[in-house]
């Protein structure tokens, strides 16, 4: 799998009209252990991040991350915003000037993101957050590209890891963000920042 500026574009368009199709359902993922917010935030993002892709048509696929990133950091007011954003941004230095990549250069710079989010969040895996479907999602692409080279069956198994990553924080007490005030109240609750890390990893993985 080769993906150009054009590829990256329809898959972006695509993640955001998924995550702003999911707006009411990750709010209320969001009421019993937040602020009733992360759809509300997220989808206004994206609805930015849309109007920018109209402009970025010509540009190398560092700079449509980036800016990605930065209209993400810029527009969306909850914690998500600056964690998401790194992760685009992030990917975007790392892919700084390429016009095509491979899917090994994709799976390093997604890690490279994934770091990023941790650092910036100060937060790990098993902390009921995005961490919890980004980094099984990752590794999943991963060892399952290394073993046959199969781009689409890389992609297919990092759609099932967040999937069944995002399902597993119901099991979390969350120890990082909003969720942390409600400590054990939050066992039963599906993380709304690992729900859409899903969404918007099964849309890429659907569309690529
Ligand atoms: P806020 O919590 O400010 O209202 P959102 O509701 O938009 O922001 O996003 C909440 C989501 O952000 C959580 O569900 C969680 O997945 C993620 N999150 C919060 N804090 C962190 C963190 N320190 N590291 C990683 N993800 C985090
Ligand atoms: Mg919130």
């Amino acid at each position: 799998m080769a993906m150009n500026q054009t590829k990256l574009i329809a898959v972006l368009y695509a993640i955001s009209d998924q995550i702003i199709e999911e707006r009411d359902y990750l709010t209320e993922l969001d009421r019993p252990i937040g602020d009733n917010d992360h759809g509300i935030n997220m989808s206004k993002g994206f609805e930015a991040v849309k109007t920018k892709l109209e402009t970025l048509a010509d540009q190398d696929i560092g700079t449509i991350l980036k800016t990605t990133g930065m209209t993400l950091v810029s527009t969306v007011g909850g914690s998500s915003g600056p964690l998401y954003g790194t992760l685009f941004m992030k990917m975007g230095m790392k892919l700084a000037k390429k016009n095509e990549i491979t899917f090994d250069e994709f799976l390093d710079a997604f890690q490279i993101g994934i770091q990023g989010v941790g650092e910036r969040g100060r937060s790990t895996t098993g902390e009921k957050t995005m961490l919890d479907a980004l980094v099984p999602a990752m590794e999943a692409m991963k060892t399952a590209w290394e073993a046959d080279h199969d781009a689409k069956a890389a992609l297919q198994a990092g759609a099932k890891a967040a999937e069944v990553g995002a399902e597993h924080t119901k099991e979390l007490i969350a120890t990082k963000g909003r969720a942390s005030y409600v400590g054990e109240r939050g066992i039963g609750h599906q993380d709304p920042g690992a729900t859409s890390a899903m969404f918007m990893i099964r849309t890429a993985a659907e569309q690529m």
